[in-house]
């Protein structure tokens, strides 16, 4: 039993925050209002000029169980998450063995009932081994209640087989996701090409790489009669390519961007930091600000972070060595707000909306809000208080984070799911 008085309340409707106590008991939001009557030995929290929203919700991330367990378990990656007020999460398939059949991902399922604390569901492969040739066992997967099928880390390579897996899975209610790029035109997946490229010496990733593939996939979509869903998107051609599609009408297509592809540029690289290295890269400020309007228009659905976990020896080699990624679950909510809600270039609704109530409507979840009535699932942040991201503060087994010792604007104070307090700051 916990009584939160004067808090204000997010919600994905409205950019005011309606200031009000919230009495929550037995795992549900019981009251909404003033001056609540509540049970003796009720703790209360006065919450004043602190926001009250509903628990984030991550469409991509990476946990690395099984086979790479020094980056992540799906225990680690879940208690990043709720490090970051972020209640429930879809990892991807990526892992070795790679999540393409049945037994596999009932295993993976199995482990994050019983090892993780917050809701972790899975995409499935598209193809056998992600290697872009054969079916993957989609029966199986969806069985275990897969709905999300994506080769996440490459593209599918045959779009032959893709279109079949379009047509033959999509009757089933299940959709696809991609990652998209053209291998040979990405070539070391190092950087975006461009003055950068030119001044490190290091072969590119041209943006088109991977608008080639926006497009092919949403075609192929198109005449299969299939849910497609872009991957983080990071060239504002690519963005526009989406938006293109979505204002025709007739193909189903939704879109993700994630935070570092609208904080920052290739030339954060600065002399070779491997810590703004991921894939697709980071490309310019041009890039930044179309991908935000993105976000703010709806060409982008959803937030999802690509939380990529490695550990601090695999990114100490050099640049090109080096492995793609970083992780986003400790930090993301955090940084949005410093960056974009502090700063006024939007409001807690399109945040709540776009991280919380779309990837949860996405994924086929009911979505989460601070009304009367609904289960517990809410975030208490501080929008004053600092957040000074220590590799002590970091839940990820890993600290590959351009974040790393920085101090940010906001907090996430408390984190309640159900009937348990998962992080306490308050
Ligand atoms: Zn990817």
């Amino acid at each position: 039993m916990l009584l939160i008085t004067s808090a204000r309340i997010a919600s994905e409707h409205s950019p005011d925050l309606t200031e009000a106590d919230v009495y929550l008991a037995d795992g549900k939001i019981q009251r909404i209002g003033k001056g609540i009557q509540v049970p003796e030995g009720t703790r209360t929290l006065d919450a004043r000029g602190r926001i009250l929203m509903p628990g984030m919700f991550d469409a991509h991330v990476h946990f690395r169980e099984p086979g790479f367990e020094a980056k992540e378990t799906i225990a680690s990656g879940a208690e990043a998450a709720i490090n970051g007020g972020v209640t429930g999460v879809v990892m991807m398939p990526n892992t070795s063995p790679a999540l393409d059949n049945g037994t596999v991902i009932g295993q993976v399922l199995d482990i994050a009932r019983r090892t993780a604390r917050i809701p972790v569901y899975t995409s499935g492969c598209v193809t056998k081994g992600r290697h872009g040739k054969e079916l993957a066992g989609i029966d199986g997967m969806r069985a275990h209640g897969v709905v999300m099928l994506t080769d996440d880390g490459d593209t599918t390579g045959d779009p032959a087989v893709l279109l079949r897996a379009m047509q033959y899975a999509t009757e089933f209610g299940m959709f696809f996701a991609s990652h998209c790029e053209v291998p040979e035109l990405a070539g070391p997946r190092a950087l975006n090409e461009g003055a950068m490229s030119y001044r490190l010496g290091i072969k590119g990733s041209p943006a088109c790489a991977e608008e080639i593939i926006i497009d092919r996939d949403i075609r192929l979509a198109h005449a299969a009669g299939a849910h497609i869903h872009i991957q983080h998107v990071s060239s504002k051609l690519g963005m526009e390519t989406i938006r293109w599609w979505k204002q025709r009408g007739d193909v189903k297509v939704t879109a993700e961007i994630a935070p570092h592809h609208l904080l920052f540029t290739d030339e954060d690289i600065g002399d070779y930091d491997t810590h703004y290295k991921m894939n697709p890269p980071l490309r310019t400020k041009a890039d930044n600000e179309a991908l935000l309007e993105g976000l703010i228009d709806g060409t982008f659905d959803l937030i999802a972070t690509d939380h990529a976990p490695h550990t601090p020896f695999e990114k100490s080699q050099d640049f090109v060595s080096a492995p793609n990624g970083i992780t986003g679950l400790d930090t993301a909510l955090v940084s949005l707000h410093h960056h974009f809600v502090a700063t006024g270039k939007f409001g807690w609704d399109l945040l709540v909306k776009r991280f919380s109530a779309e990837p949860r409507r996405f994924m086929g979840l009911p979505v989460a809000a601070i009304e009367e009535g609904l289960p517990v699932d809410l975030v208490l942040f501080d929008p004053e208080r600092e957040t000074t991201f220590t590799a002590d503060f970091m839940k990820s087994k890993s600290r590959n984070t351009p974040f790393l010792d920085q101090t940010l604007k906001g907090s996430v104070d408390l984190v309640v799911l159900g009937g348990e307090i998962l992080l306490d700051r308050a």
